[in-house]
């Protein structure tokens, strides 16, 4: 039977208590976030058996791993590739691989800026979602259709109540989801720490140690294909970027499943610059960030831009280095709640997968009482 459904705003009834449905054994579990960590903890616990909700307040799953859909092209405004560096996760990218949505991203890598354009290779393999980056968080909530699982998207959590075993949830709409036995918090910890500080005082102050880095990342969609540096492939499709601003071009024309939109680039900004610019709006940033492209073709113009834009990452990344659960890559806390992502574990999207994935089946062993 296929339970899985995408609740809109428009189904919840205000300041109506929820009943969610719990499995044989009495456990159901709350998990807010269904970024890659979130629909990670989600997978493992349905395939053990177990009753999962999840809730996001945005649109769809992804998170940051999330595109944007413009009439001309589809730009990724979170992570634009990763890499995988443990067999746990591997096996994962390789079942993506052959479900279609990922494939090897990118090839032609450059390092560009006042000293021109020099070929950047370290032998490391890197993936993108196959057509968008999105693709693969929806492929996994897609999975979960299989299982019974439901997803509420559009709904914010503002507030999580009761005691361990019978955990309620607040929306910011008034509605109240229950009963819980477990809740999972998938979101970055200085949003997680008003939802788990009132229950449990530890996770609140380990939430608070997680310092986040913000980040812009500009978009722009032309009529005609970038200038050709000199000795560089024309195909080129990403470059780091030596420049205050911007920090990685990826042309998202030339990622897997593709090659039909115009010439798209994706604009990630560095992130100094973007805590110091948090506050401008985001023409004005686009424009920045698209001078600071043009500065790597000097004397040419860039092509008529159709499109452009900027989106505002509060929490993009946690601070370089910072893994709070490096062993673990979770917390677990006393009242039910535990916390996953990749800030607990390191801060790429292998690291989230993990997270979530390890959570998942520590959280399944302990409720199902099976190895
Ligand atoms: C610009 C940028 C570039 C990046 N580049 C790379 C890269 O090159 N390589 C790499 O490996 N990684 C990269 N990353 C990092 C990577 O995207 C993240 O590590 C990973 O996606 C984090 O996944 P997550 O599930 O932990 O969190 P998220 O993806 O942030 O998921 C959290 C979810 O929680 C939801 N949420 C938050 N609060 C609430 C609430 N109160 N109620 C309901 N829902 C809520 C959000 O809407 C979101 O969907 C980049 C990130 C950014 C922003």
């Amino acid at each position: 039977m296929n339970v899985y459904h995408i609740v809109t705003p428009t189904m919840p009834v205000q300041d109506t208590a929820m009943t969610q449905p719990a499995d044989a054994a009495g456990a159901s579990v709350a998990i807010i976030g269904t970024g890659i960590a979130g629909l990670a903890c989600a997978r493992a616990l349905a395939d053990a058996g177990l009753a999962v909700t999840l809730f996001d307040k945005a649109r769809g799953p992804g998170g940051r791993m999330s595109s944007r859909r413009r009439p001309n092209a589809v730009v990724d405004l979170g992570a634009q590739a990763f890499s995988a560096r443990t067999p746990a996760f591997s096996a994962e990218l390789e079942s993506w691989i052959s479900a279609g949505c990922a494939a090897p991203w990118p090839v032609s890598t450059w390092r560009a800026g006042p000293d021109g354009w020099q070929s950047l290779e370290d032998g490391r393999e890197r993936f993108s979602g196959a057509p968008r980056m999105s693709a693969i968080t929806r492929h996994l909530a897609g999975r979960l259709e299989q299982a019974h699982a439901s997803l509420h998207s559009h709904t914010r959590i503002t507030a999580v109540e009761g005691t361990a075993g019978a955990l309620r949830l607040h929306s910011e709409a008034g509605d109240i989801f229950e009963p819980y036995t477990d809740v999972v918090v998938a979101v970055p910890p200085p949003q997680a720490e008003p939802l788990v500080q009132p229950l449990d005082n530890a996770l609140g102050q380990l939430c608070r140690q997680l310092e986040q880095r913000a980040c812009w990342a500009g978009w722009a969609i032309f009529d005609a294909p970038l200038p050709k540096p000199a000795g560089v492939d024309a195909d080129w499709q990403q470059a780091h970027v030596d420049h205050t601003a911007l920090r990685l071009v990826s042309r998202n024309h030339t990622k897997p499943g593709r090659g039909d939109q115009p010439e798209s680039v994706s604009l990630v900004a560095q992130t100094d610059w973007s805590e110091t610019h948090l506050g401008d709006a985001p023409e004005r940033v686009a424009d920045t960030l698209l001078d600071a492209l043009e500065s790597l073709f000097p004397g040419r113009p860039l092509p008529r831009r159709l499109d452009a834009g900027a989106h505002r990452w509060r929490y993009s990344q946690p601070v370089a280095g910072q893994a709070a659960m490096p062993d673990a890559g979770f917390a677990s806390g006393s009242a039910g709640l535990s916390l996953c992502g990749d800030s607990l574990a390191g801060g790429r999207v292998e690291d989230a997968w993990l997270s979530g994935d390890r959570l998942g089946w520590h959280l399944a062993r302990s409720l199902t009482g099976c190895d």
